[in-house]
């Protein structure tokens, strides 16, 4: 047992390594205890063994006078064998020549102060293994002469579960480190935040080129986007308000938002265009990262979340070149097209009425299938249009009051001439339900929903169609149901993109371009409502349509 050296005696007790949940047995306030001369050796030694600690009290010479019963059991020597001999008996050999030095020096100033501070320090079985101990000293005055009543604690499993956390930091530590160089090599801007003011947990250096600044680590993102003069803006080009945040829309109410489109205006008045995914994830995810970087504040309920920035400069730039050819390439069509569709028109109106040469069956059929033909090359001009019209804003709305019934009769009736495998029925509640839409439009959300109901039931059946009004809601509620190949649930989530077709679709063999629920649900939400459907694969689905009753503010 070495003793620490004289330089570190002042203040030796804030240098000690502070364990937790070890009762501290040395004050260096505690008075020198002195006892009376006539306190018998027995006496002494009941006292000592009311410890739970193995005391051993030795002579200014270090020779051991007394020991208590746990230091036999700590050290494996009868107390008669302790009895007279020098206290490195209890020590591993390489402390000997120290303690002897040391004890010299504590001799000559003696107080109440833990042994070796700052050292790992070990005692030493009568079998010659080694414990590690904790030991305070403490100077006691007995009959006017010093002795030395040193307390040795057993740590062996403090030492353990010290070492135990050590090892876990250490691991969570390197965890950590991967962590952030896989981050760090990710082009993709990355980063966690924490609470609902949204302090940076941690974030990769794409993150940093993103913002055009450097997010500190619990800075709250309102006070970094402020500090840095940073502004988001939505796809209409306005301001976002924080809520809109997809950051905010994770943390404050746990929504994963996926491909959300934000545009970044930096400090320098330069703009990027990103595609922002956000995830709230659990507290427990964050468990491993040590807490002085995890947050200041290390509350279990606070919400978390996960948040990718891609730069989405060159995905822009690829659907503007891809909406200018979509829309030179439609306008070039529309013109030959309506040519066609004019004379093929003529030829059979002509005909019928008598004039020029009778045409035979086959000539009058052919005719008739150029006209359908042209007719959907048509549609699907317009659909391309639309979408053009649609992504530049251009596509503007005439709202004028329409009876949806009458609406839904007229369409219901044209596409039941379309097919003979299909029986198309109406149900209604109400004779009339007038609505503020535009009336073409709503014909062409109205066309496509039926028209998919019909295309996608290849073998035929029933395709019903109600509408009723929500009183409570103030909607108008219409849905079509087919019983044809439904939509795998995989695919849920996709067929409301540009060009999204299912696979099972493409594997009937059924021909379309993916456009038109894209437009369906672009006009629906233009006129304020909602669309939405459910279905199963093979069974079947039914498509929803909800429109405002009374004019959206906004239109
Ligand atoms: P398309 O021109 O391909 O019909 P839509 O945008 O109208 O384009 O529909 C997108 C995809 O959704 C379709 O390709 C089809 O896979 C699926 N779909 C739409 N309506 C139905 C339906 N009633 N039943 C089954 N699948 C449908």
């Amino acid at each position: 047992m070495n003793e620490d050296d004289g330089r570190k005696e002042k203040g030796a007790d804030n240098q000690r390594e502070a364990i937790p949940g070890v009762r501290s047995l040395h004050s260096p306030r505690a008075p020198r205890v002195s006892l009376p001369v006539e306190i018998s050796e027995a006496s002494l030694l009941t006292l000592l063994d009311v410890s739970p600690d193995a005391l051993v009290m030795v002579d200014q010479a270090g020779r051991i006078e007394l020991a208590n019963s746990q230091v036999e059991a700590l050290f494996g020597y009868p107390r008669s064998e302790l009895a007279g001999k020098q206290l490195e008996v209890l020590m591993p050999e390489r402390f000997h020549t120290a303690h002897v030095f040391h004890r010299e020096r504590y001799a000559a100033s003696p107080r109440t102060r833990p042994m070796g501070a700052g050292l790992e320090l070990y005692g030493r079985h009568k079998d010659g293994t080694e414990v590690p101990v904790d030991i305070s000293l403490s100077p006691l005055t007995l009959g006017g002469a010093l002795h030395v009543l040193g307390a040795i604690r057993d740590i062996t499993e403090l030492r353990r579960l010290q070492e135990r956390e050590r090892a876990a930091r250490e691991a969570a530590e390197a965890r950590l480190a991967l962590l952030q160089l896989i981050l760090d090599e990710l082009p993709a801007s990355v980063y966690i935040v924490q609470g609902e003011e949204a302090r940076l947990v941690l974030a990769n250096r794409a993150a940093a080129a993103v913002w055009g600044a450097t997010w500190d680590i619990g800075q709250p993102m309102l006070d970094f986007l402020a500090t840095h003069h940073i502004r988001l803006f939505g796809t209409d080009g306005q301001p976002l308000p924080p809520a809109a945040f997809a950051t905010f829309r994770a943390v404050h109410r746990g929504e994963t938002v996926r491909h959300h489109q934000e545009t970044i205006r930096r400090a320098d008045g330069t703009t990027l265009p990103v595609l922002v995914n956000a995830v709230a994830l659990g507290r427990r995810l964050l468990a491993g990262i040590p807490a002085e970087v995890g947050s200041q504040s290390s509350d279990p309920a606070e919400p978390v979340a996960l948040v990718v920035h891609q730069d989405a400069t060159a995905l822009k730039e690829a659907e503007r070149l891809k909406d200018e050819f979509i829309g030179i390439a439609a306008h070039e069509l529309r013109t030959p097209l309506a040519v066609l569709k004019g004379f093929a028109q003529t030829l059979i109106v002509q005909s019928a009425r008598g004039k020029g040469p009778e045409l035979v069956e086959w000539q009058m059929e052919a005719l008739q299938s150029i006209d359908q033909a042209t007719t959907r090359l048509v549609e699907l001009i317009e659909d391309l249009l639309d979408v053009t019209r649609l992504q530049a804003g251009r596509l503007a709305l005439h709202l004028e009051p329409t009876d949806l019934v009458a609406l839904v009769r007229r369409v219901v009736t044209r596409l039941q001439m379309t097919t003979e495998l299909h029986t198309l029925s109406i149900f209604t509640p109400v004779e009339h339900l007038v609505a503020p839409v535009d009336p073409r439009r709503m014909e062409q959300v109205l066309s496509n929903l039926i028209g998919n109901a019909i295309k996608y039931s290849p073998e035929g059946g029933s395709v019903n169609v109600t509408i009723h009004e929500d009183e409570q809601a103030h909607e108008a509620l219409l849905s079509v149901r087919d019983h044809g190949i439904g939509i795998p649930a995989q695919q849920h989530l996709l067929i409301f993109g540009r060009f999204a077709r299912t696979d099972n679709a493409r594997a009937y063999g059924i021909g379309g371009t993916g456009l038109g629920l894209y437009l369906c649900r672009e006009l629906v939400e233009r006129h304020g409502g909602r669309i939405w459907f459910e279905s199963t694969e093979g069974q079947g689905s039914t498509f929803f349509v909800a429109l405002p009753l009374v004019s959206y503010p906004d239109l």
